[in-house]
């Protein structure tokens, strides 16, 4: 993806990092995150498509990181932030702090467009190293990138990216830019109110139909990414497509259940198979049409 021309200066942008958290005033709401509970967080779930794609390059063994129970910690393994650092450098503070701005300023562009005019909020981004503070609690490495509703942040620690474009000089790779607008992606869903109607719903549903809820909720937001990059075709570079289909192949819950346990339970997908999320991220990038991605149809919510 060619984003290096995308101005980043409108971009609502956070940083927590060098401050260790500190001083960040704590937003209203105080709701837990979305994170399906007993199961690996959507944002953990998208920090290991950049250990599943990228992780065998920095000989990081993913098998061995999920064979731990499912239990991630890839941070251990990233370097810290050079001590002297301070926090507030923004989107400029690091390749991986650029691009990342990058995606969200080209993905507010897009779909400023697809709502009625004015109608349209952007998101902030909050960097964050290590430990940091949101609107929906603790933010920690370990919870990978998230969307936290509260205070409508994507929250990210860009140690891992940064040490990925440090060594290599990626800034600009497909499956970063997947993980952004795949939170993007909630941030629509919660300006459509689709979140708060799951959410509702879940709360009176079985275990079952919310894991159910909470997968047709991921595979939206997939299908959201593919639709931010349809619409941005003309920057997109061979290889990417491939890319970020094998990246939504890696992480689909079975395969992700069979490497950490050896089988795979279909009841507790929280996520979707590998299938339905290469399916929907594809449905996305071949239509480019976000009514497209009704990835709920088969789930009742007027209950
Ligand atoms: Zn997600």
């Amino acid at each position: 993806m060619r984003l290096d021309d995308i101005d980043t200066s409108g971009v609502d942008v956070e940083d927590q990092r060098g401050s260790g958290g500190r001083g960040f005033p704590m937003g209203g709401g105080g709701g837990m995150l979305p994170l399906g509970r007993g199961s690996m967080g959507c944002g953990t779930i998208l920090l290991l498509i950049a250990l599943v794609v990228i992780g065998p390059k920095l000989g990081i063994d993913v098998g061995q990181i999920l064979g731990g129970g499912g239990q991630i910690a890839p941070v251990e393994q990233t370097q810290q932030a050079p001590a002297g650092q301070t926090g507030a450098q923004g989107c400029e503070a690091n390749a991986a702090s650029k691009f990342s701005c990058q995606v969200l300023a080209s993905a507010n562009e897009t779909w400023a467009k697809a709502f009625p005019p004015g109608k349209y909020k952007e998101p902030k981004i909050v960097f964050y190293s290590q430990n940091g503070r949101s609107g929906c609690g603790a933010a920690q490495s370990a919870m990978g990138p998230f969307y936290c509703p509260a205070d409508q942040g994507i929250y990210l620690d860009t140690d891992f990216y940064g040490e990925l474009s440090q060594r290599f000089g990626a800034a600009g790779d497909f499956a970063q830019a997947y993980v952004i607008a795949h939170e993007v992606g909630h941030h629509i869903q919660y300006l459509t109110g689709i979140a708060s109607q799951v959410r509702q719903y879940q709360s009176r549903a079985s275990e079952v139909e919310g894991n159910k809820l909470q997968v047709a909720m991921e595979l939206q937001a997939d299908c959201y990414a593919g639709v931010w990059a349809a619409k941005n075709k003309e920057r997109m570079e061979p290889g990417d497509l491939e890319e970020g289909l094998r990246a939504a192949h890696a992480i689909g819950d079975d395969v992700l259940q069979k490497a950490a346990q050896g089988r795979v339970v279909p009841e507790s997908f929280t996520h979707g198979s590998a299938k339905e999320r290469m399916a929907w991220l594809k449905r996305g990038l071949d239509t480019g049409d976000p009514n497209r991605c009704d990835t709920f149809q088969n789930v009742q919510l007027d209950r």
